[in-house]
């Protein structure tokens, strides 16, 4: 008997890709991805990810298997961590806290940072930015199921 090729595909298989929703519990989407009137500033603008609503300090879990490419505090997105897949790029902003340092690895679902209310943001939210290499998408449509705590 020769092997089938699904067989070969789960061996090679070591990353998972895959995007997930990055909170469990309770949440709503505040805010989608595109134009949009800041609601800080007045002013219109394109809104880079979408904003999803939860309480301050709920565990914010990576959407995917990569490297923390970058992480700190920024003017616009307060607290914020940027995760490199092998396919994707996710941003979180306006966080409590991060949980994970510059270089390090980290699993899909593993705990990545606290949500909260840092940077230019009028209520406790995370905002989710998703790049598939160097270009910016709207994560809805790619976003699989919910991220199971690891
Ligand atoms: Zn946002």
């Amino acid at each position: 008997m020769t092997e089938t090729a699904a067989e070969t595909a789960t061996e090679t298989t070591t990353c998972d890709i895959s995007v997930c929703f990055p909170v469990d519990g309770e949440y709503y989407i505040s805010d989608v991805f595109g134009n949009r009137t800041n609601p800080v500033t007045g002013k219109g603008e394109f809104h880079k990810g979408i904003d999803i609503a939860v309480v301050e300090n709920t565990p914010v879990y990576a959407a995917f298997d990569g490297i923390v490419e970058n992480c700190g505090l920024s003017e616009s997105y307060g607290n914020y961590i940027k995760i490199k897949g092998e396919k994707y790029t996710c941003l979180y902003g306006h966080l409590n806290k991060v949980l994970l340092n510059k270089g390090e690895s980290v699993k899909r679902g593993e705990k990545a940072a606290l949500s909260g209310s840092t940077g230019q943001s009028t209520g406790p939210h995370l905002h989710f930015e998703l790049y598939e290499g160097d270009q910016l998408i709207d994560p809805s449509p790619v976003i699989e199921n919910i991220c199971s705590q690891k």
